[in-house]
């Protein structure tokens, strides 16, 4: 099997592919920098080495199914099949002229939370460095980004604390600075709530940010929207956040969406106010995106409004997210594996 190339620094590039130094920081150049996939357009290495190289090696290895994009908001979805023909969503969310990636680091996904769409064709398995460092390679190519540089948000499909190795290689070939060069603090991992993950990855000698899919704050709810919960609760999860500020001194986000009549109350509100006593948090809300065949519905605008007011009159940091990619089935939590549904490697 040829090696998969996107998921290798310069100097694995050099050493497995025996080249020079500088011959592997250019080939890492081609790809992470300029996204150019052929070997015949790298025309800074010798015709015989690309010869060699078309033999030993894939620049990347996923294949742009479909690419979808929103006229209203600007968002856009990528599918891409990888070479064992299971399939992957990744999304490029704008914002005025600021650009999100949104990447998977599963194929489907094993948690099964309550309300989304990802857990529902069940988990097949974990991306691979290149395979996840491709989709923000895939997603970056052709697009007008007007000297910026893209955040990287983990909040694709899958969990990314289960597939913890690849996640954090991928993270630092998308900081390299031979490549992207992508600040730490532009990229967000999100988890359930995995707190073996939360402890490991406050070790990590970075400022990456990370996110938290909270929810709810009653573990009784919480284990019924996210059965993570049943093995780690709030309390253990509240203690591996402390111990991660302690240790960082990072601010922590937590992600809570907003369904009708679950968890949009003022007494849900005062909940939260409680877990988030000495942790420093910002909180994002997001409307639920409907997804077919689950039977919530998104909160209300009203209720939207009086939820985040509430958090803000009690001084804590809150936004609404704006909803961006639903036209496209691209929202949170409409990622979806695309199960025996006509897609095989070698379809268009
Ligand atoms: N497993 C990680 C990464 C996924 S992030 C995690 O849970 O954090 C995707 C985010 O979207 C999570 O906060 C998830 O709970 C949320 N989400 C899932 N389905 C949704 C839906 N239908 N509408 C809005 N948000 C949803």
């Amino acid at each position: 099997m040829k090696h998969p190339l996107a998921g290798m620094t310069p100097e694995e590039l050099a050493e497995t592919l025996r080249l020079k130094p500088f011959q592997g920081r250019q080939l890492f150049q081609w790809i992470h920098r300029r996204q150019v996939f052929q070997f015949d357009e790298m025309t800074n290495l010798p015709k015989a080495l690309r010869t060699h190289l078309k033999e030993t090696g894939d620049p990347v290895r996923l294949r742009l199914l479909q690419r979808t994009a929103s006229a209203r908001t600007g968002t856009c979805k990528v599918l891409l099949a990888l070479p064992d023909g299971e399939t992957v969503e990744s999304v490029l969310i704008r914002d005025g002229r600021r650009v999100t990636l949104c990447v998977s680091s599963q194929v489907g996904c094993a948690l099964k939370c309550d309300f989304c769409a990802t857990g529902l064709a069940g988990f097949r398995r974990n991306l691979e460095p290149a395979e996840i460092v491709e989709q923000v390679l895939y997603l970056l190519a052709g697009e007008e980004l007007y000297g910026k540089t893209p955040n990287i948000v983990y909040m694709g499909m899958g969990e990314p604390f289960r597939n913890y190795g690849a996640v954090t290689k991928s993270i630092r070939l998308l900081m390299h600075p031979e490549g992207l060069g992508i600040g730490a603090r532009k990229i967000t991992l999100s988890t359930a709530g995995d707190v073996k993950g939360i402890e490991r990855f406050a070790q990590e000698d970075w400022q990456v940010r990370l996110s938290v899919s909270l929810h709810a704050a009653n573990d009784t709810l919480r284990s019924h929207l996210v059965p993570l919960n049943r093995r780690y609760g709030l309390a253990d999860l509240r203690k591996a956040l402390l111990g991660y500020q302690a240790i960082t001194g990072r601010q922590v986000t937590f992600e809570w969406t907003l369904l009708e009549g679950v968890n949009d109350s003022s007494r849900d509100v005062r909940e939260l106010l409680a877990f988030l006593r000495g942790i420093r948090a910002s909180v994002n809300l997001i409307p639920w995106n409907p997804v077919p065949g689950l039977d919530y519905a998104p909160a209300s605008r009203r209720q939207c409004r009086a939820f985040l007011d509430q958090l803000t009159e009690c001084g804590v940091k809150a936004t609404l997210r704006r909803e961006k990619g639903q036209d496209i089935e691209a929202a949170c939590g409409q990622l979806r594996r695309i199960a025996g549904e006509g897609f095989s490697p070698s379809s268009p």
